[in-house]
């Protein structure tokens, strides 16, 4: 199933329900080089048979400018010109990466994303954006650029580990909570293995919903001027949670939701229920809703979040599950959420 969508600074084909082999009926592999990670290189040796290949060590710790410097190189050497297409095989680190690196490399060549991670396949491949980490600052470094098509194969997803496919899941948990009450309830009912071993028809479905969720707010607002801050939901405490300890993105946006669910029932007026629901949806796709962290050490970075303005920060809330609405806040409204969820476990 194809779909293009348009967005302001370009058209993508959604290339769903695809073979990764399909790519070379409308791509010419002399004219293009495929970037992936070593483990992917690896286990998908088979695939890349025939075409130029560059590849990164897998992990966030690839994601800075010394990786684009180096791929630049090894393109020249490749002789990549304007028009090679560039291909990014793998999870949120490679798209991030290969979508800086065609938008800078000769000032901009096309590129293409085959995301393998569920993470990648609703979220991180989805949307324009890309970017590289400076020191603690993540994502600090990167453009807006849409990618030529996105090809989804789910035969990648056959040997990703559970704690991938969990990571997936906060994402796609997210997604329901700020736009779909019919997905909530839809998630509430299931559990992983249900999408994980049950046939790829329930878990295409749930992809497709997600992207068209994903891409209905990035066409309205690709800058992040408004609306799409919606989807930083549960992000601003994850990413105060990941900073201090090392925990996968996934089960920091589960806390953080949770967290977001409390504030939310103290200023939105969201049911309490809804935030026992969304801790046992959390389990039902093996994320913690309970986890021990150092609130005044959290509040400290949140305090340095780009989306502070004085003492206040943007704060994305719900009402309902499946309504969502940025709020700006006082700090000690956060604060006392962060507590009490210190002190509730
Ligand atoms: P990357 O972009 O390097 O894949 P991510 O953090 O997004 O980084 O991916 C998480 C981890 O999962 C990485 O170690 C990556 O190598 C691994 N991974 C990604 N996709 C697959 C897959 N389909 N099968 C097995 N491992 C995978
Ligand atoms: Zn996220």
């Amino acid at each position: 199933m194809q779909q293009q969508v348009t967005f302001p600074s370009g058209t993508v084909d959604y290339l769903f329900q695809s073979s990764f082999e399909d790519l070379w009926q409308t791509y010419d592999k002399e004219h293009t080089v495929i970037i992936t990670n070593e483990q992917i290189a690896k286990i998908y040796a088979r695939l890349f048979k025939g075409v130029k290949l560059l590849v990164i060590p897998p992990g966030e710790n690839s994601k800075d400018l010394y990786t684009i410097s180096s791929l630049a190189k090894q393109l020249l050497e490749l002789q990549a010109t304007r028009k090679t297409l560039l291909i990014g095989v793998g999870g949120g680190v490679v798209t991030d990466i290969v979508g800086l690196l065609a938008s800078v490399y000769m000032r901009g060549v096309a590129f293409g994303f085959v995301p393998t991670t569920l993470l990648g396949m609703v979220d991180a491949a989805v949307g324009g954006k890309n970017g590289v980490n400076s020191g603690m600052y993540k994502n600090i470094i990167g453009t807006i650029t849409q990618p030529r098509f996105i090809l989804y194969d789910c035969r990648f997803l056959d040997t990703l580990p559970d704690d991938e496919w969990s990571n997936g899941f906060a994402e796609i948990i997210k997604y329901a909570c700020i736009f779909d009450a019919e997905m909530f309830d839809e998630l509430s009912g299931h559990n992983l293995s249900y999408y994980k071993d049950g046939g790829d028809d329930a878990l295409n479905g749930l992809i497709k919903k997600c992207v068209d969720w994903k891409n209905k707010t990035v066409q309205e607002d690709e800058k992040e001027t408004g609306i799409r801050k919606l989807l930083n939901f549960g992000h601003t405490a994850a990413h105060a949670i990941e900073n201090l300890y090392e925990l996968p993105h996934g089960k920091a946006v589960g806390i953080g939701m949770v967290i977001a669910c409390m504030v939310s029932a103290e200023v939105a007026g969201l049911d309490k229920n809804v935030t026992e629901q969304l801790k046992t949806m959390l389990a039902q796709y093996h994320l913690p809703a309970r986890f021990k962290f150092n609130a005044a050490k959290a509040m400290e970075i949140l305090k340095m979040d780009k989306k502070r303005v004085d003492d206040m920060i943007d704060y994305i809330v719900l009402e309902k599950p499946g309504h969502a609405a940025i709020r700006a806040l006082p700090f000690n409204t956060i604060e006392n959420a962060l507590t009490a969820y210190e002190s509730s476990n």
